[in-house]
């Protein structure tokens, strides 16, 4: 059947929104720097675009293109945008009457997660989703795909920068501040939903391990809600270095590959996702050992938050940020988000014998895995 004019053109202007989907992420990050959540946040949650202004630091030459940032961002729906009554006179620094109304910008449902100082802010993970070493890589995706390398080869953001993430982290203090900051932003933002929603999963647990459990926010998080549960952090030393000391919880600096240290429960939050499903089997095995040695006979458990993809409850926004995190696996470390079957595998793989999965958490599920 022929394709009519309007699909046409419809066609197009879906290729024009994804070949410039780029600066979606620039202007987010643009806003992020430019701490246009958190002003908008001190002028009560909506503002004119020169109450906005008033309140940024942007220099003189840049001030004319903030409307057009904020323009694009309310369309993405990052903020909201509403018509300001046009019969009422022009605020100083808006287009006089007879030219374009003015417009109130202010915090939308995404936008206020990105306001500093009042619960979880996801800023940083923004700034490191967007952050340079990982745009490099992501340049590199082209050249990655059409390069026939020995075996498996590198990942992209290695053919960029000859090193692992982790092992930038390892010398880049600012790279692994950023890190460390971002993943500890996502922990604040999931601690309070597996605080509030998934209690249960700690009930009868007196030890638990957070096995790359970076600058330490979740088991901290845990520590508070459950009290009866003993936490520990378990990182590389890079990590580890950095975090300040806390009363609640115990760091031990260290390769989970070689070693995890006994508890009723091991935590793996955004940690397999980063490994191939051979190395998840050996980080699963040593966590199985650890459980086996730290709880009482069969009563132990490892939980699990990651994604689980392609669940038939997710909606079409979480099925797309679950595959662009999968492409940045892919990119990363050459890695992946998993469907329950691969999951699955790997569980039975590593000697576990059932599990339990509720995709209660958004992008993420929570999973409990029992020996
Ligand atoms: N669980 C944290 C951090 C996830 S990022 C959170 O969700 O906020 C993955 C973490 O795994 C990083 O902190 C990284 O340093 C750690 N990691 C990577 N390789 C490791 C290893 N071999 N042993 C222990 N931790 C490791």
């Amino acid at each position: 059947m022929a394709t009519s004019r309007a699909e046409l053109l419809q066609a197009e202007a879906e290729l024009v929104r994804h070949s410039l989907g780029y600066l979606k992420s620039m202007a987010l990050h643009s806003a992020v720097k430019l701490g246009i959540p958190d002003a908008l946040h001190r002028c009560g949650g909506a503002a004119s675009l020169p109450d906005l202004l008033s309140t940024l630091a942007l220099p003189c030459s840049k001030r004319p293109y903030l409307s057009r940032l904020m323009k694009m961002l309310a369309v993405e729906g990052i903020f909201t945008a509403v018509a300001v009554d046009v019969d009422a006179p022009p605020a100083a620094g808006e287009g006089a009457a007879g030219t374009a109304p003015s417009v109130r910008y202010g915090l939308s449902p995404v936008s206020r997660l990105l306001v500093s100082g009042s619960g979880a802010c996801l800023s940083p993970c923004m700034l490191m989703g967007t952050s340079p070493l990982f745009l490099e890589a992501s340049l590199r995706l082209p050249q990655w795909f059409q390069r026939d390398g020995d075996g498996e080869g590198e990942p992209a953001f290695a053919m960029a920068h000859g090193e692992s993430p982790y092992g930038a982290a390892g010398h880049d203090m600012e790279f692994n501040a950023l890190v460390n900051e971002a993943m500890g932003s996502d922990s604040q933002f999931m601690a309070e939903l597996v605080v509030r929603e998934c209690g249960e999963v700690f009930t009868g647990v007196t030890s638990l391990v957070d096995v790359g459990g970076g600058n330490g926010t979740m088991a901290t998080a845990i520590a508070k809600a459950f009290p009866h549960v003993r936490c520990s952090v378990l990182d590389l030393p890079h990590v580890i270095q950095g975090v300040s000391a806390h009363e609640s919880v115990e760091f031990a600096a260290g390769d989970m590959m070689e070693y995890v240290p006994p508890a009723d429960a091991v935590l793996l939050k955004c940690v397999l996702h980063n490994w191939s499903d051979e190395d998840c089997v050996k980080i699963l095995t040593k966590c199985r050992e650890a459980i086996a040695q730290g709880a009482k006979a069969g009563a132990g458990k490892v939980v699990i938050i990651d994604a689980v993809v392609g669940s038939p409850t997710h909606s079409q926004q979480v099925l797309e940020a679950q595959v662009l995190m999968d492409m940045q696996m892919m990119m990363l470390f050459m890695s992946k988000e998993r469907e329950e079957l691969n999951w699955q595998k790997i569980f039975m793989e590593a000697g576990f014998s059932h599990y339990k999965i509720q995709p209660i958490l958004g992008m993420r599920s929570i999973i409990e895995l029992y020996p």
